[in-house]
């Protein structure tokens, strides 16, 4: 029997005959997702629990078999493209939900469950869970975990990371394992989230629900132009309302939406938006207030949905844009990228300048609110002249976004299609990062391998030779025996206070150089209490500047030594504030410690910027306020104590000065109690903590996230 044979015998012994696609002809209905590539399973497999899911990776682990999670393939990136020969796990049959607690306001799911089957389950609770995909008809829980999947609602209540409180996942070893975002230890959560299925596999998750609205009322609003309808997104924004949704549409895809769903809306206007508000009675109020602003930026009509059906119509319209596209050509590109929202008018204006210098027919779709936006280009993709075209417009349209400060991706993810991209927008060093964490969990490159990272270029200088390195026995933070004892010695340490990002990074290339111990300290406050003596101290209070408020945006980048009274003193004059409360901290201290979890401090933080041990600098996120480009290693850093690297810097969500901060979605109080790191997540941890620092420089405070 060949080797694949008897593979396929040892599938079919785990999931049952019928729950293995071997013949052609099948396997070729799961070569494409909604992008554009290609490429054959080698079988594809249907298990139905997670023990199935574990034995099914572990065959593969053994066999050197790569694999690949699929949900409903509805993926805008080519992210469940099996590539080197892969065979396909599709958990579309574990699609239960399996509880729903009204009082903790969470519900615990099996990944196949599509995300409109848990709203509908959900109404009868006055529940729902935020994430809302146009394609949520459709696509499932996993996938959308997968990508960190946004929708109109995110706006206010944030993407799909914000709302995984849990996972349970099968890693590339084949091994279960549960993750918690209170859990000891790196936030795994945070990094499993938008990591497209090459960290592992989700067998369950536990979400956060919210309470339905009392009131909700649905605005379509038409403009002269598109500047003035981003305008008043702008305008809405600044006023301290945040709405539930903010959209934008362009001409083409309002006249394209109607010639297919008739949904009222106004072919004659250059731009749409659909607002909606929802709260309690008070939002009666803002709905004044966006007309008001509305009629400031010459609206030509404004209308407010009568009722549920006229509500629906007007969401109909806009989940239909794609199809509505779609329908008149063969193929359509969907692009996404992300800008500072005050920049969205540049982008569109420089957008639309691509498409007429290729002759091409594109509309513009927007998360307005969020500065995310989807240009979809018609074309055939039997012209390969024309499919070449389209694709390179493609690009230069995300460029456009990266030269603006923003990202290749705000929410579909990178898959196989953006891979390349990547280098556009992130340094040698963070991709190298980005690779050492897939090592980290995947050495064998088998859980859906060559997508999200692109392959190391032979141009590429060698980061850190790592072979031969002693490994330090201080490197074992996470071992039980090692995590709440003092391992410093030492009693005189040297004080290093760098005056900037520059010398910060001097000083530590000769400490790497040295291979001296270092303890990181922000204002010392914790410190203190823990009366460490390391060989190096290395202060950050003197990183205190603010390096930018970017007021229109609300975002705010700081130099992490700041104290975060003196951030709220700065920000409270431009009637603006952070939703932080330790006021006696720094910026960076706050992070590393995991302070301030009402509301969680992970959903407030859009940018990090490292240094590593040997003084190379990484950067993760951006001033934007949806982002799903590599993995979300920034996350990483939350409750990491000091020992992954000096954080530098930081971009931070800032918010009107009279903004609730009951309106966040994680507002509401968390048990706070705290669970230890799974037995075999240890392991992991430690190979984490060796892809940042592989010479154990830096020192962990003790007690993880006290
Ligand atoms: C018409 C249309 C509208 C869309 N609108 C939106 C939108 O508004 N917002 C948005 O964010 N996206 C949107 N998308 C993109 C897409 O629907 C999302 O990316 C969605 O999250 C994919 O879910 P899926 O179940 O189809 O996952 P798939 O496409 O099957 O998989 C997506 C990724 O997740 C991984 N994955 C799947 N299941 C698992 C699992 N169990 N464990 C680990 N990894 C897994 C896969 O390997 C892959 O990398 C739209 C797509 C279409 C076609």
């Amino acid at each position: 029997m060949s080797k694949q044979n008897s593979n396929l015998k040892d599938f079919q012994r785990i999931v049952g005959e019928n729950n293995v696609l071997y013949k052609e002809i099948a396997l070729r209905l799961y070569s494409y997702d909604a992008a554009l590539d290609r490429a054959c399973p080698t079988a594809v497999l249907f298990p139905e629990n997670k023990e199935q899911i574990s034995a099914l990776v572990k065959i593969c682990y053994k066999n050197k078999i790569p694999f690949v999670a699929r949900g409903a393939g509805t993926n805008l990136c080519g992210g469940t493209i099996p590539l080197q020969q892969a065979v396909v796990i599709a958990p579309t049959r574990m699609n239960k939900i399996i509880s729903i607690d009204p009082e903790k306001k969470c519900a615990v799911v099996e990944p196949g469950l599509p995300n409109l089957f848990l709203k509908k389950a959900l109404e009868p609770y006055g529940l729902y869970y935020a994430p809302d995909p146009a394609s949520q008809k459709a696509c499932t829980i996993g996938g959308n975990i997968g990508t960190n999947a946004g929708g109109p609602h995110c706006l206010k209540y944030g993407v799909t990371s914000h709302h995984v409180r849990g996972l349970e996942i099968v890693l590339p070893n084949g091994e279960i394992t549960e993750l918690n975002i209170l859990q000891k230890g790196y936030d795994l959560v945070g990094l499993m989230v938008g990591s497209e299925g090459t960290l592992g596999i989700v067998t369950q998750a536990t979400l956060n629900l919210l309470t339905l609205p009392a009131k909700v009322e649905t605005m379509l609003v038409s403009f002269p132009s598109l500047e003035a309808a981003i305008q008043t997104v702008t305008d809405i924004i600044s006023s301290g309302i945040i709405p539930a949704t903010l959209e934008a549409m362009d001409k083409i895809t309002v006249q394209a939406v109607e010639a297919f769903i008739h949904a009222g809306y106004p072919t004659d206007a250059e731009a749409v938006l659909l607002i909606e508000v929802d709260g309690e009675e008070e939002i009666l109020e803002d709905v004044k207030k966006i007309r008001e602003l509305c009629k400031k930026n010459l609206c030509q009509e404004f209308r407010l949905a009568q009722n549920k059906l006229e509500r629906e119509k007007l969401w109909e319209g806009r989940r239909g844009s794609y199809p509505a596209m779609a329908r008149l050509s063969p193929n359509v590109l969907v692009e996404d990228g992300a800008v500072p929202r005050n920049k969205l008018p540049e982008a569109h204006h420089r957008i639309r300048k691509i498409a007429e210098e290729n002759n091409l027919n594109v509309s513009l779709i927007f998360h307005a609110g969020d500065g995310n936006l989807h240009p979809q280009i018609l074309f055939d993709e039997r012209n390969l002249e024309e499919t070449k075209k389209v694709k390179k417009a493609g690009s230069d349209m995300l460029k456009v976004c990266i030269d603006l400060g923003g990202t290749i991706s705000g929410e579909h993810g990178i898959g196989m299609d953006k891979k390349e991209a990547m280098r556009w927008l992130f340094t040698q060093e963070t991709l190298e990062l980005f690779r050492r964490i897939k090592q980290a969990f995947d050495p064998d490159n088998l859980c859906n391998p060559d997508k999200l990272i692109p392959t190391k270029d032979a141009k590429e200088v060698l980061f850190r030779e790592q072979k031969n390195q002693k490994k330090s026995s201080e490197n074992d933070l996470f071992m039980p025996s090692k995590k709440e004892t003092n391992p410093i010695t030492q009693t005189s340490p040297t004080s290093i206070v760098p005056k900037d990002e520059e010398e910060a990074c001097s000083f530590l290339k000769n400490i790497w150089l040295d291979q001296k111990k270092v303890l990181i300290q922000g204002l010392g406050n914790s410190l203190k209490k823990h009366s460490l003596t390391p060989d190096v101290l290395f202060c950050t209070k003197n990183l205190n500047k603010i390096l930018e408020h970017d007021v229109e945006n609300f975002t705010v980048t700081v130099e992490a030594g700041i104290k975060v009274e003196d951030l709220q003193k700065f920000l409270c004059e431009k009637r603006q504030k952070i939703l932080f409360s330790s006021l006696e901290k720094s910026i960076g201290g706050t992070l590393a410690l995991n302070l301030d979890q009402t509301p969680l401090l992970r959903d407030q933080i859009l940018g990090i910027k490292l240094a590593l041990a040997d003084g190379h600098v990484v950067q993760f996120g951006a001033k934007v306020m949806k982002n799903v480009a590599g993995y979300d290693a920034g996350k990483l850093l939350l409750g990491s104590r000091g020992s992954l690297g000096v954080i530098l810097s930081v971009i931070l969500k800032t918010f009107p000065l009279n903004y609730p901060i009951q309106a966040q979605p994680n507002a509401q109080k968390r048990e706070s109690v705290e669970n230890n790191i799974p037995e075999n997540m240890l392991e992991i941890h430690k190979k984490i903590k060796n892809s940042f620092d592989p010479k154990g420089i830096f020192y962990e405070l003790p007690l993880l996230r006290s």
